[in-house]
């Protein structure tokens, strides 16, 4: 499919999203030649594709300052007012970067195999819209954000929560406009596990109904991002972790190579099956929001046992806690530009990665105002220095915290307790021990109840049972105190559990089963369930029989966990979650597995890859399989047909075809369907040729249904959820994100080796209907036709005039025109150039800032029109007529019918 080609670089990154874009420009400011690979279709990761377009926390300086002011500067010429910064200004200003350092970029592109020479990596096989790509380079930077590289070259990962192997929730991000402000809704969408292709497929559809059911009254919504919002994937195993401890402590690093700022924004809000760090941190002390500050050190970016790899973004060795703060775009953006450096620096001085030397790379990332000079001689952290500097002129820490104990614990009383409770409870010392724990109790029934719960807390990381007591009256009492107002903090009496299970305490036991039989709700009930587990072990056979009872009844109690909220208090059944870890708990207290049998059962059919995932980790001696992540290829199922591409016509196809009783799976290579007017804006439809078979009115009447049609015009969030339910409706399975390498006959059938972020996968099917190869892909030396949308206010329609004006532009002739869209306050711009004036690696986004300008010059459109998107990709060739072409009905108009119509011919066919 399409030519193989090779190409040799110096630095190869693959992931042009956050921290890759930085690592590509710094490393090609550093005199490396360059060479960038994403598998979407524009750059910008997270930010720019994902709809996360503000900052939170991170730390400043470097190359972000840049980007920063470039984009403000743009985003004030496309006008409007945005919340955050401009997604598709930041777009814009990344691709005209890369384009000034001389870096080659290839998008659309998919990395899916690593070369590796002995243990090094020489370089990667991609799948570009014209063919095969091999690139071999002298050193790879992998910033793909869930360390797919590190992963293909054999490295060692660390997967999801320990309890479950669940990720922080993912988001599926619609973007619009609200008040006259563009923005978007950052909905916590559920959970995904990014290395399942199923999964992922899966909760795009997923995320889309969330999309459509949380739309924001009086909002006009433009786009759905094109890429899931992951927050977490794997973490690799670096040669150097930054642990929990080095994190709050905030411990110098002799080869720091910048410093992180964040909080550890766990997006659980199931904490009683976080880590005992997180219980204790989040729930326990309501910590949830403190910012802290961290370094990060350069062998955090240095898989483990892999030679050549860096790696750059949120896949860094830190421990799985840590990762929840070490990860906001600007910390992402300064690993990537320290990765990017050092990488320059290996092919200029000849020396690997891991041999680099560390203050040659600090002190250049000093002058490019990466990391401050005096980080460098930085001997303590500055999380737990207390706001005036400790009691008495003494700075206090955790090496004299024993010798001044008394006065730390003043603090317990304050909005610095935390600190206090840190020191004294982690140190560690058989003496200091003593002199903490006699301090301690006396103060246990003095002072506020903040103060008392502050004194047991410490007590209980010292292991001291003497906290015991006081906890047992807190949960007698269900004293409903908590240490902060966060929703994210538990009471007194909840807190109390997790404590007593620090302690390895049964004192509770009695007391949670309970509480158990009350049905507490969701949150709750996850920190009775958690600290039932860590004590059954040594349970008395009377204590195990009153658990076993209540867990039991709680359990056979119906709707289990339809009161968990996420983020955006958006419901989501966490039933799925207690029922696994109930039923674990059900077997070990009566030592009987087989009485859990229906629950495994049923969790091993689950859709959802991540529960299948948490059944495997929590029922493991239950037929429950765990996906096996470092398969080469694995097998993705078997179809009567394969139906790729995900146009309209292909749509139809696979749908006629599903309803014909087949099994049908439609390889999609994005994230949407009928691409030409989700993706490019082909909009205009006016009706059917006459002829056209039953199915077509099927999708009719779903744009119907979702008021995506209004006679004229689509309207391309919700065409994409009639098509979603079309397809669902006809029984077709979607693979999303997948692009075909190979085809091959075995035994009657053809084997579909697909490309993904994740590697490779096969698909076996009787029958393939659809090519691989696209023309119109951004990246290529093609003629294209890019459409931007433009909103203002109400009249803005009105301006709209679908005939096509000449533009010359850097010596070229290109056209421009403005054209209607669904909404009155919104039009499109369409922006077509020849293949004469295409040059490789084109991208036409840079042609919308100067097309802007232009007609906002001309008076075609007001000074109150804003750019608010990008389309993804340009039109399919040859829908667009040259220049010229005049009338008020664009030559699209009967476009998708005729999509429609080639779709069921394919159908019968097939
Ligand atoms: C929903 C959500 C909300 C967030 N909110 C905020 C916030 O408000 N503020 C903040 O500062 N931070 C926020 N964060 C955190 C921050 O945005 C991310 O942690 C950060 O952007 C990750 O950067 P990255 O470079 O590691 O990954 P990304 O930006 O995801 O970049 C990875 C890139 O690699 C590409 N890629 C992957 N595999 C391949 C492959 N095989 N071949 C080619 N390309 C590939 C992807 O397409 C992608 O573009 C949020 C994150 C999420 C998901």
């Amino acid at each position: 499919m399409g030519q193989s080609k090779s190409v040799r670089t110096e630095v190869l990154i693959v992931g042009g999203g956050t921290a890759g874009c930085v690592a590509a420009i710094a490393a090609a400011e550093e005199g490396a030649k360059v060479i960038l690979v994403e598998n979407d279709t524009a750059l910008g990761g997270v930010a720019t594709r994902g709809g996360i377009h503000r900052y939170y926390y991170g730390s400043p300086g470097g190359l972000q300052e840049e980007i920063d002011r470039r984009t403000a500067e743009a985003a004030a010429k496309f006008g409007g007012k945005t919340k955050g910064f401009h997604p598709d200004a930041k777009r814009v200003v990344l691709a005209a970067l890369c384009r000034e350092k001389g870096i080659m970029f290839y998008l659309d592109s998919v990395v899916y195999e690593v070369i590796k020479e002995g243990e090094k990596v020489a370089g990667v096989r991609a799948l570009t819209p014209a063919g095969r790509l091999e690139i071999s380079a002298g050193v790879t930077i992998d910033s793909t954000g869930n360390a797919h590289l590190v992963r293909m070259a054999g490295g060692r990962l660390r997967y999801g929560r320990g309890l479950d192997g669940v990720y922080h929730n993912y988001s599926f991000i619609p973007r619009r406009v609200l008040d006259g402000e563009i923005g978007y809704d950052n909905l916590d969408a559920g959970w995904v596990d990014p290395y399942d292709p199923w999964d992922v497929s899966r909760a795009f559809i997923r995320g889309r109904e969330w999309v459509r059911e949380g739309y924001a009254e009086g909002a006009h919504y433009f786009a759905v991002s094109s890429m899931l919002g992951v927050r977490e994937g794997g973490l690799i195993e670096g040669d150097v972790t930054i642990t929990l401890e080095d994190y709050i402590e905030d411990r110098p690093s002799p080869e720091v190579i910048c410093r992180s700022y964040s909080h550890l924004d766990n997006h659980g809000f199931d904490t009683g099956n976080e880590s005992e760090f997180s219980q204790l941190w989040i729930a326990v002390m309501g910590l949830f929001v403190k910012g802290l500050w961290c370094d990060i050190p350069y062998g955090a970016l240095l898989p483990a046992g892999i030679g050549n790899l860096l790696v750059a973004g949120r896949a860094l060795s830190v421990d799985r806690d840590v990762g929840m703060g070490v990860r906001m775009q600007k910390d992402m953006h300064k690993v990537g530009e320290a990765a990017g450096v050092a990488a320059a620096m290996s092919i200029r001085t000849g020396s690997a990665p891991r041999e680099l030397d560390r203050s040659g790379l600090q002190k250049r990332l000093v002058e490019r105002s990466v990391l401050e000079g005096e980080e460098l001689q930085r001997t303590h952290g500055r999380n737990l220095r207390f706001k005036r500097g400790g009691l008495a002129g003494v700075e206090l820490g955790k090496e004299n915290a024993a010798s001044h104990a008394e006065q730390l614990a003043h603090y317990f009383g304050t909005d610095e307790r935390w600190k206090a409770v840190w020191l004294l409870g982690s140190s560690a010392e058989a003496e200091q021990e003593r002199q903490v724990a006699v301090l301690l109790e006396s103060k246990l029934y003095e002072g506020t109840p903040e103060a008392r719960f502050c004194a047991a807390i410490t007590l209980a990381m010292l292991e001291r049972e003497e906290a015991v007591p006081y906890l047992m009256e807190r949960i007698a009492t269900r004293d409903k105190n908590k240490l902060s107002n966060h929703p994210k903090c538990v009471p007194f009496w909840i807190a109390s559990f997790v404590l007593l299970r620090m302690l390895k305490s049964t004192a509770g036991v009695s007391q949670a089963a309970a509480a158990l039989k009350e049905q507490p709700g969701a949150v709750h009930s996850t920190f009775l369930l958690d600290y039932l587990s860590a004590v059954c072990p040594v349970l008395s056979a009377g204590e195990r029989a009153e658990a076993a009872g209540a867990v039991q009844m709680w359990l056979s109690s119906g709707e289990l966990g339809m009161d968990y909220r996420m983020h955006g208090d958006r419901p989501e059944s966490l039933g799925w979650s207690l029922e696994l870890r109930a039923a674990a708990l059900l077997a070990s207290l009566t030592g009987e597995q087989g009485g859990v049998t229906g629950w495994a059962a049923s969790a091993a059919a689950d859709p959802r890859g991540y529960v299948r995932n948490a059944a495997a980790r929590l029922l493991p001696w239950s037929e429950v399989g765990m996906p096996d992540k470092e398969e080469a290829a694995p097998f993705l199922g078997e179809f009567d047909i394969a139906v790729i591409g995900a146009g309209t016509a292909e749509v139809i196809c696979a749908a006629a075809l599903g309803r014909q009783g087949r099994r049908v799976v439609l390889i999609a290579d994005g994230s949407a369907l009928m691409t030409e007017v989700t993706r490019s804006r082909v909009t205009y439809f006016k009706g059917l040729d006459e002829s056209a078979g039953g199915g077509a009115y099927e999708l009719i009447d779903l744009l119907r249904q979702e008021g995506a049609w209004n006679g004229e015009q689509l309207e391309p969030v919700l065409v994409q959820l009639a098509a979603d339910r079309l397809l669902q409706n006809a029984g077709v399975s979607v693979l999303y994100e997948a692009r075909c390498l190979e085809e091959q006959n075995a035994e009657g059938r053809s084997l579909v080796e697909i490309a993904y972020k994740n590697g490779r996968g096969l698909v076996a099917a009787g029958r393939i209907i659809g090519q691989a190869d696209r023309a119109g892909v951004m990246g290529q030396a093609v003629p294209g036709t890019l459409t931007a949308v433009l909103i203002g206010s109400g009249s803005l329609g009105e301006t709209a005039d679908c005939r096509w004006m000449e533009w010359s532009h850097n010596g070229n002739v290109l056209a421009l025109r403005i054209r209607p869209s669904y909404y009155p306050d919104e039009v499109y711009l369409d922006i077509r150039w020849p293949l004469e004036a295409a040059e490789e690696g084109d991208t036409g986004e840079l042609l919308v800032l100067p097309a802007v300008e232009k007609l906002r010059n001309l008076g075609v459109i007001p000074d109150s029109a804003a750019l608010a998107y990008i389309a993804d990709e340009p039109w399919p060739e040859g829908l667009c007529a040259a220049p010229g072409t005049s009338g008020t009905e664009p030559e699209e108009n009967f476009w998708i019918a005729r999509q429609i119509s080639a779709g069921l011919d394919d159908a019968v066919i097939g």
